[in-house]
């Protein structure tokens, strides 16, 4: 079975949306995706319906948005393949999910000469908190290489891991190269050296199946607003025997059983790393894109995105003396994310050259600067990255835009 992707994009409202009178065409998945009706009608039916806060009330609001929102979280958690709803924590983001686990439990279990193992293709959002852990604990930073396709080098996988690493965090799927990594095999080598696994899954929960049992990870944190649902709302699954043992992240209300004026006890798992009210709409809004995607198929949605970078890389081959293409060439080891460069244009102007057109593709270092900088010897790239709605007439649109921008920005290129 295919998917149907004109009935797709029927059920994404700002698809039909005219930008400078030209129709929208969105390449900007891997920062945020849209949204379906479904996922915004769950908003609207839980604001209009069922507001009220949740686990403390004993009116039949509160019991029904407290229903409604540990659905969603046993929701997410299947659809993660958490052994429980209990492994799933709601955080704001992957951002938020990963300074989680490094306050909670990094700072319990890293110590001076300790080593944490990331990649040289990490988001910030992967990089800073254990830079800043490293630098507190006097414990070390160690980096997976990036080859010059893209992909990992694990060559010196076996020295870089040792009996000091205690940690690996590493992306499941790059934001600039698209690169799919093989966290699981490296994983089993970490657990082997008794480290633990942390994988940052914003980019590979909403396009792939995900599943923590197989992966046999740690710790993964993924972001809502990338996979159709809500801004503001994203999990983090811990293994049990790790998450029984962590420290609270914040403390206040809901997290805590009992308060004296001298002391707390903390809360059954995993209210106990939810301090605060939490995001009860955007919750129950991640279980509505949840239900989406799961309607279609993760493994649907998968061969639809490689048929369509396959598409696209070979549709821009046809540029590739103007434009330096970045990512691996192998398919099974890279998602629907095509960065891209010249050296004549600016990705910002190229950028702002394509919006002019309707198109929204991302420019910049894409929070990820000792990548573009360091390793691609770049500032910026520019970034078209697909979804489930994206289309070929779409990838063609591209295509054609970058050509009238080579044409515009040097008057010496023959149109082809
Ligand atoms: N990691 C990766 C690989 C990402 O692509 C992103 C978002 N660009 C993040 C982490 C951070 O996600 P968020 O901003 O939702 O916390």
């Amino acid at each position: 079975m295919t998917l149907d992707v004109e009935k797709i994009r029927r059920d994404f409202p700002i698809l039909s949306k005219l930008v400078y009178g030209k129709p929208l065409v969105y390449l900007d998945n891997a920062a945020t995706s849209q949204k379906p009706r479904q996922v915004i009608q769950a908003l609207v039916d839980y604001y209009e319906g069922y507001n009220a806060n949740v686990h403390r009330g004993v009116h039949a609001l509160s019991m029904e948005s407290t229903e409604r929102y540990e659905e969603a979280r046993r929701k997410v958690a299947g659809f993660i393949g958490a052994p429980s709803p209990e492994n799933l924590i709601f955080v704001r983001n992957t951002t938020e999910g990963i300074n989680l686990a490094a306050s909670s439990w990094g700072a319990a279990n890293i110590g001076p000469g300790d080593e944490i193992l990331v990649t040289e293709m990490e988001h910030h959002s992967n990089l800073v908190p254990w830079q800043r852990l490293a630098k507190a604990k006097g414990a070390r930073m160690r980096f997976i290489p990036v080859t010059e396709e893209g992909t990992l080098d694990l060559s010196d996988l076996d020295t870089l891991l040792n009996h000091r690493t205690k940690l690996v965090a590493m992306t499941h799927m790059s934001n600039v190269l698209g690169a799919i990594n093989p966290v699981k095999d490296i994983g089993a080598k970490a657990h082997a050296v008794g480290a633990r696994i942390l994988i940052d899954a914003a980019q590979s929960v909403p396009h792939m199946p995900v599943n923590v049992q197989d992966l046999d990870c740690d710790f993964l944190a993924f972001s809502s607003h990338k996979m159709l649902g809500p801004t503001g709302i994203g999990g983090l699954y811990v293994r049990s025997e790790t998450l029984e043992k962590m420290e609270p992240f914040l403390t206040g209300g809901e997290m805590v059983l009992e308060v004296t004026y001298d002391y707390a006890t903390w809360n059954d798992l995993p209210m106990r790393f939810e301090a605060g009210t939490p995001n009860i709409a955007g919750s129950i809004g991640l279980g509505a894109a949840v239900d989406y995607l799961e309607s279609l198929g993760m493994e649907q949605v998968h061969r639809r995105e490689r048929e369509l970078t396959a598409y696209a890389l070979d549709t821009l081959k046809e540029l590739s003396e103007e434009f330096n293409f970045y990512g691996p060439t192998d398919l099974n080891a890279r998602g629907a994310i095509v960065s891209f460069n010249s050296p004549d244009i600016h990705p910002h102007d190229l950028g702002t050259m394509l919006d002019q057109g309707g198109i929204a593709i991302r420019a910049g270092h894409h929070c990820a600067m000792p990548l573009i900088r360091d390793r691609l010897g770049v500032a910026a790239t520019a970034r078209a990255s697909f979804y489930i709605y994206n289309t070929k007439d779409e990838v063609d649109l591209l295509k054609a835009a970058l050509k009238d921008a080579l044409r515009y920005f040097s008057k010496t290129l023959a149109p082809k």
